[in-house]
């Protein structure tokens, strides 16, 4: 059976990390890092995300606080919400909570945020940075890989990795990630797929990270002898939650592979308080 790469066990070790810089920081500046995270309408599933998070920020002496708007909110108000945000020296980092209502567009909420408090990496301006290989602040899940990948000493200069889903938050990012480190990366989508080429990307891949949302679409009989599987899709089946990856087989063919739940999860909210704690640090620079 693969060893279990399991991201409780490499995010205690960036909460001890985090944890000191944050107490070093707030003694020499006299405040502490603050993150904002707005919420419309909140749901049952984005309010247990919230609960850890809040619990998470104050283990690391992070200020956290939910500013929850109206689920009828019209886009003018939230971005006014936003300016009044990006206007307060005391908030370090701002985030919006998905999902939204119909109507109210993520990527025009996120824009709207100054891209120096833009604490989930999603700004535009964020994005681009990462394909000029100067990316700081990221988005957290792509991130979240990325740690677990160096906490298990993968080596990754030369190797096939193969990314499932090209989405602008996890799997586009995450390839950048990967090439920067100078992976030989693949990208496959649902197109790989209609193509019927999903298999012989997968059976070829050394480093395979999938983030689709699609319970067991990969196959344990394609994983490569010896494989690295990362598995970002959350399902839920049958009251049990899974990933994209027929784990059982695949565990069975993979050197090292994520547990779901356990693998990236853990981890996701650790990044966006190092996030949060880098965009504090970037602040600190333009004080007078
Ligand atoms: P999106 O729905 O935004 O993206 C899914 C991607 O998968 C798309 O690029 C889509 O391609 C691709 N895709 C869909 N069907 C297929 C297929 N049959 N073959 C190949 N590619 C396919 O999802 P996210 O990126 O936001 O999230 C992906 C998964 O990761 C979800 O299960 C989500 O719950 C989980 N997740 C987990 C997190 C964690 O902390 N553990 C955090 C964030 C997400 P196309 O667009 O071309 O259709």
């Amino acid at each position: 059976m693969a060893i279990l790469m399991e991201g409780r066990v490499a995010a205690d070790r960036l909460r001890d990390l985090l944890k000191k810089e944050v107490a070093s920081l707030t003694a020499k500046h006299k405040r502490r890092p603050e993150l904002r995270c707005v919420t419309i309408g909140c749901n049952a599933a984005a309010s247990v995300y919230l609960k850890s998070q809040a619990r998470v920020a104050q283990e690391l002496g992070i200020g956290h606080a939910i500013v929850d708007l109206p689920e009828e909110i019209r886009s003018d108000a939230l971005f006014a919400e936003i300016a009044r945000l990006n206007a307060d020296p005391s908030v370090t980092g701002i985030m919006i909570q998905c999902p939204l209502p119909a109507g109210i567009s993520l990527e025009a909420a996120v824009s709207s945020i100054l891209p120096a408090k833009d604490a989930e990496g999603l700004h535009p301006e964020n994005l681009g940075r990462i394909i000029l290989g100067e990316g700081r602040i990221t988005p957290c899940t792509a991130q979240a890989c990325m740690e677990l990948l160096h906490y298990y000493q993968i080596p990754l200069r030369g190797k096939d990795a193969v990314v499932v889903g090209h989405s602008s938050i996890v799997g586009k990012p995450l390839s950048l990630l990967l090439l920067k480190e100078f992976a030989t990366t693949t990208v496959c989508h649902i197109a790989t797929s209609e193509a019927r080429r999903l298999e012989d990307n997968i059976r070829r891949a050394e480093v395979l990270i999938v983030a689709v949302g699609k319970p067991r679409l990969i196959k344990g009989e394609w994983i490569r002898p010896g494989a690295v599987v990362i598995d970002v899709g959350i399902n839920k089946c049958e009251d049990i939650l899974v990933g994209d990856v027929e784990f059982e087989t695949a565990g069975k063919k993979a050197s090292h592979i994520t547990p779901v739940p356990g693998g990236v999860g853990p981890l996701t909210v650790m990044l966006l308080m190092r996030n949060v704690c880098e965009l504090f640090k970037e602040s600190l620079k333009t004080e007078p």
